[in-house]
């Protein structure tokens, strides 16, 4: 086991570094990658991977953990964006070295993890804006062989609720998020959200544990490990909601709550408290996250609504 820093040196704004432990197993085998902290808000990932290690036990292949990607935003606790640069991490791969702080940190993730790993999880919970109930993002890229790949590894997992995410990127040189880097360079790789609001539930993170055993089952990485999903719940189409207005928000439902076709979602008032807007609910289906903390800026999100496929 080795853990060293992945230097992202001073460019155009200020240096920082990525902690990353690899762990190589006792035979060859696959390299997965596990990436936490691409929002540094987001806890239960990055707890899962402290935790990891000590209850790892014989394993074939390579394991790559990175500990917390955006260590701007995890030591200044920002939720979606850095506070050195104000961008998304998670929009700005595969990166590039001459560009900011965000750019330069997924540039070395692209190069330094992502280049090096066959299979790739991106592990992410609500913000510390957002209630949310566990799913994953299952990518359909049109690859019949990757999309299969992708399907096991959604259904290795283990969270029953899969969104079928269709129309990402297909340029690997704009891949735009840290999964979808891998998939557009053929490697399957999925995004997985469990946690929420800033919090650090043990059932959080050991979902996450669970499923990082799901997958290292089904890559062939052990032989034991928890079973496949035999009775997912798909997810499509899939709606998320942006803000008309800044102010005040007030959720007018609670995650994982069925909602029907036109059913207020929020409230958005101005900072006087007069009602500027109600955000409707355009398909049937159920609250994947909702943003829980009054502050919204027009055109962030405010929730996802997702539809469950027909049996
Ligand atoms: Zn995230």
């Amino acid at each position: 086991m080795s853990s060293r820093p992945i230097a992202v040196p001073a460019g155009i704004d200020a240096a920082t570094e990525i902690p990353v432990t690899t762990i190589q197993g006792a035979r060859p085998g696959p390299t997965l990658a596990l990436i936490a902290g691409n929002h540094g808000y987001e806890y239960p990932p990055i707890l899962a991977l402290q935790k990891l290690p000590s209850q790892l036990g014989s394993f074939d292949g390579t394991l790559i953990l990175v500990h917390v990607a955006n260590m701007p935003s995890f030591l200044g606790r920002t939720v979606y964006f850095s506070p050195i640069d104000g961008k998304n991490l998670n929009r700005m791969y595969p990166g590039r070295p001459d560009g900011t702080v965000s750019e330069r940190i997924a540039h070395a993730i692209t190069t330094e993890v992502i280049d090096r790993a066959d299979v790739v999880l991106d592990l992410h919970c609500g913000d510390g804006n957002e209630s949310l109930r566990p799913y994953v993002y299952q990518t359909v890229t049109g690859n019949s062989d990757l999309d299969a790949r992708i399907a096991r590894l959604a259904l290795a997992f283990g969270i029953d609720h899969i969104i079928l995410d269709r129309g990402r990127p297909t340029d690997p040189a704009r891949s735009v998020y840290c999964s979808n880097t891998a998939i557009t360079r053929g490697k399957p790789a999925m995004t997985i959200e469990s946690g929420q609001l800033g919090q650090t539930d043990a059932e959080s993170v050991d979902c996450i544990l669970h499923g990082i055993r799901g997958v290292m089952r089904e890559l062939g990485m052990t032989k034991d490990g928890p079973p496949a999903l035999t009775r997912p719940v798909y997810l499509d189409p899939v709606e998320v909601l942006t803000s008309p207005a800044t102010g005040l928000l007030y959720p007018q439902v609670e995650r994982d709550q069925t909602v029907a076709k036109g059913q207020i979602l929020a409230r958005i008032t101005d900072f006087f408290g007069t009602e500027l807007a109600q955000v409707a609910s355009p398909i049937a289906g159920i609250v994947l996250y909702v943003v829980a903390t009054p502050p919204i800026t027009r055109g962030q999100p405010i929730g996802c609504v997702a539809a469950k496929q027909g049996p």
